[in-house]
């Protein structure tokens, strides 16, 4: 890639697609479009030297606009968020379809080299998710098909679009699966954090009340895998720039599988305390089990996410801290 050849980054509003124009940038691209449906001040980074752009990419006519003259297109935009928004706003995570959709013709009339969709881990079949000693997730997984209701099923329906714009109009697409991303600039607050930022935040706020408990959503033995900022940028890029992987959906995630319990020490370590957890049986919990097979992204690329937890909830929660003071002292926070 030329270094002045025109980026397009959907979703950089947001926590990923926001760290990833920055490091596009860091690198010394110097055309690159960042583009989000919110208002710029609501962006969690808005990065220097960088085309701002706030557009509803669920409108043909806005994809059009920001793909114009783009070499390679990622889009990150969706509606979404953790477990407590994605099971009750269905609706919305299903009509991230028609951000896909647009897109991806976009990105195709405009001659982009490449596109890249972020897919999720929730396009796997739920039935194999049922034990939290759960055995990890291969690519083939996702078929016979029953992906999480409404997040889950957009993602499926969008990675096939992403194929047949490959098998029939030639448009090289690359897919990961991401499994649970976490790190500084993610939101922590306000009903779409996921569980890594939301258990920093409320040990944060117990600290900060002199409560010596905290709610855990379930009995705290749902086990997952969480892949820090860092990997979830690197493997972006070199899935992008990985012909074998055209059109071939790949997961993009940590295979160190940890309970919510184990979540909730890592994050007391840090914060220096030891506190009461009461479960909340009947809350959002999602799949008993999930992690990720890292046996074909290893064969592909020779590389896997790496970023120990422990260091990356000592960064995220650091930053939840600063963000936590932040707002009480009534500066504008990312949530
Ligand atoms: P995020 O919510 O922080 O960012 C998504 C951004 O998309 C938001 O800023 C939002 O305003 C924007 N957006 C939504 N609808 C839009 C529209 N119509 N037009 C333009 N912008 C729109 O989420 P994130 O964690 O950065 O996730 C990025 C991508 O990765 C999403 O596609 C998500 O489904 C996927 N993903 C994330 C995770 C994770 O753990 N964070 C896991 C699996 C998949």
């Amino acid at each position: 890639m030329n270094k002045d050849d025109l980026i397009v980054i959907a979703g950089a509003g947001g926590f990923i697609a926001g760290a990833l124009a920055r490091r596009f940038r860091e690198r010394g691209f110097t055309r690159i479009r960042a583009v989000d449906k919110k208002p710029l001040p609501l962006w969690y980074q808005q990065v220097p030297g960088v085309e701002s752009l706030c557009l509803d990419l669920s409108e043909e006519g806005h994809c059009r606009r920001a793909c114009e003259g783009a070499a390679e297109v990622y889009n990150l935009a969706a509606d979404m968020g953790g477990m407590g928004f994605i099971e009750s706003h269905r609706v919305e995570c299903l009509r991230s379809i028609l951000i896909n959709t647009h897109m991806l013709e976009a990105a195709y009339r405009a001659g982009a080299q490449c596109y890249f969709f972020s897919s999720s881990a929730c396009a796997y079949n739920t039935e194999l998710q049922k034990d939290p000693n759960v055995r990890a997730l291969k690519e083939s997984d996702a078929y016979p098909a029953m992906a999480e209701r409404g997040y889950g099923w957009e993602k499926l329906m969008s990675e096939m679009f992403c194929q047949e714009y490959w098998a029939e109009r030639g448009l090289a697409t690359f897919i990961a699966r991401f499994h649970n991303v976490y790190g500084p600039n993610g939101t922590w607050d306000g009903g779409r954090e996921k569980a890594p930022a939301a258990l920093c935040r409320k040990v944060i706020e117990a600290r900060d009340a002199g409560r010596d408990e905290i709610e855990i959503w379930g009995d705290g033995k749902q086990t997952r895998s969480f892949m820090y900022i860092d990997d979830c940028l690197e493997g972006i890029e070199r899935i992008t720039h990985c012909e074998s992987l055209v059109a071939t959906p790949v997961n993009l995630g940590s295979s160190e599988l940890v309970s919510i319990n184990r979540l909730v020490d890592l994050v007391e370590e840090v914060a220096g305390v030891k506190l009461t957890r009461r479960y909340k049986l009947d809350a959002p919990r999602g799949v008993a089990g999930r992690n990720s097979d890292n046996t074909f992204i290893k064969q592909a690329l020779g590389w896997e996410p790496r970023f120990p937890l422990a260091q990356g909830i000592e960064r995220t929660y650091r930053w939840i801290e600063q963000q936590y003071r932040g707002r009480k002292a009534g500066k504008r926070t990312v949530s």
